[in-house]
């Protein structure tokens, strides 16, 4: 394990005068468009804690957007990675190949589901990997258009805005967007008029209906969907929605692509969110928690899809970098060795408990949701009338903040507030955290 110590502390204000200094520097250097949820600036991180250039130990209930699942310094993502360094940085897959980047996608083929014949091409970024996964689905069908859904992220490059619903931040000003990209709606329970117990099986109607009447399903090369949505505010489909969409995938010769960038590798307490309700997609992406926070993404899919594409057509010169692969072999090895499934159902439990019982003394948490160590509150004004309130969800975690207890927020009303916690998070770390959230909801 890394040597920060795993407890909170917090000796300055948040952000610390050192802080200060470093975002004065960069206020001046760095684009105004790139943001931070908390201008604090690291030292170092590690477990279940950040800590800054001031000394200040923050509780990361953030993982850098679900990334650390092994913590920021895991032990055999540091190890493997500093002696692939030594080797050597880069060499370019295209150019001379290398063993991890094999290993990696052998890797990718046992743990993603189905026991079909499988295959992977390694990109950099998730935005990367669902291109390609785009690219590779087009290419085997011979069509064009892509069905995406209502809540849905996929990225910030030109064609993963166009697949991402959210307008503010992702898309103001940056049109015009690829073509052939359709919106249809997702089994949002919470927000669904009839409620959500006929929520799975009336939305699912209703996507396969606007896809065979706008679209034509002879025309659709992919269906991509996260299992669990992650910027939308971690909305998990109602059930039977998922199962009825890749059955109309799979009648119509549609290549049905889940992106597991944000929900992948144990951090719904299952190697991948689809499994839970037994879908074998034909396309997975990967990225985010694949590699304990180095640059790496995946498509891994049907050997017959992926093989699809002429040779030459996939890559990228630094697709698959080594230090990344070993990295990832680093991080699926911490994840075996200390079985982050298991700890990140325990999380869940720990976790939607405590918010339960918040629940019943604010009553504006509206709903509790997600699963595994992807869990969040959507905040509501009045829980008869749903109505979000954005402006306690930001209030509450910046109160979170000062006490040195690091969340983030999503969602596409912005009511959201999500917790990520390192699946390495140790339990008294995670129960103070929860402590300082409840007294937030208290103050304010
Ligand atoms: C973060 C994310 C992406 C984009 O990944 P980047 O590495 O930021 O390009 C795509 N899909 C989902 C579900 C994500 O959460």
């Amino acid at each position: 394990m890394n040597a920060v110590p795993q407890e909170r502390r917090v000796v300055t204000a948040i952000p610390g005068p050192k802080s200060q200094e470093l975002q004065a520097r960069r206020l001046d250097a760095v684009a105004g468009g790139v943001g931070s949820t908390l201008p604090v600036f690291t030292q170092r991180a590690g477990g279940g804690i950040i800590e800054d250039v001031d000394g200040n130990r923050l509780i990361d209930f953030g993982s850098g957007i679900a990334v650390t699942s092994v913590g920021a310094s895991a032990e055999a993502v540091v190890r493997r990675a500093s002696a692939q360094l030594q080797d050597f940085t880069h060499t370019c897959f295209m150019v001379t190949p290398y063993e991890g980047y094999v290993e990696v996608c052998e890797a990718l083929a046992e743990l993603t589901p189905g026991d079909h014949a499988k295959k992977s091409a390694l990109f950099n970024s998730g935005a990367e990997a669902v291109e390609n996964a785009v690219k590779i689905a087009r290419s085997y069908t011979k069509r064009q258009a892509v069905v995406v859904f209502d809540h849905g992220y996929h990225g910030r490059t030109n064609l993963t805005m166009a697949l991402t619903s959210k307008n503010m931040p992702y898309k103001q000003g940056f049109g015009p967007f690829a073509p052939e990209v359709y919106r249809v709606p997702v089994a949002y329970g919470y927000r669904w008029p009839t409620g959500a117990e006929n929520c799975g099986p009336e939305a699912a109607a209703q996507a396969i209906d606007q896809i065979s009447k706008q679209i034509g399903a002879d025309n659709v090369a992919a269906i991509i969907i996260e299992p669990v949505l992650g910027e939308g505010g971690f909305i998990e489909p109602a059930k039977g929605f998922l199962p009825a969409i890749v059955k109309f995938a799979n009648d119509n010769g549609i290549v049905f692509v889940a992106d597991e960038i944000q929900s992948g590798f144990c951090r719904t307490g299952q190697w991948f969110a689809c499994e839970d309700e037994g879908i074998v997609p034909d396309l997975i992406t990967t990225a985010k928690g694949i590699a304990g926070g180095l640059p790496l993404a995946a498509v891994t899919g049907r050997a017959e899809i992926m093989d699809s594409v002429h040779g030459g057509g996939l890559g990228g010169t630094y697709g698959g970098n080594p230090v990344a692969c070993a990295g990832a072999l680093g991080a699926i090895e911490t994840m075996k060795e200390l079985d982050l499934n298991g700890k990140a159902k325990r999380i869940e439990e720990v976790m939607k408990a405590r918010l339960t019982a918040m629940q019943e003394k604010f009553p504006v948490i509206g709903d509790i949701r997600g699963r595994g160590a992807m869990v969040a509150i959507e905040l509501v004004k009045d829980p008869a009338t749903k109505e979000p309130y954005a402006e306690a969800a930001g209030a509450l975690a910046k109160a979170c903040h000062a006490e040195g207890l690091l969340v983030l927020t999503c969602g596409t009303y912005g009511n959201v507030l999500r917790f990520l916690p390192p699946l390495v998070i140790g339990e008294d770390l995670l129960n103070e955290g929860l402590d300082i959230i409840e007294n937030a909801f208290a103050r304010i």
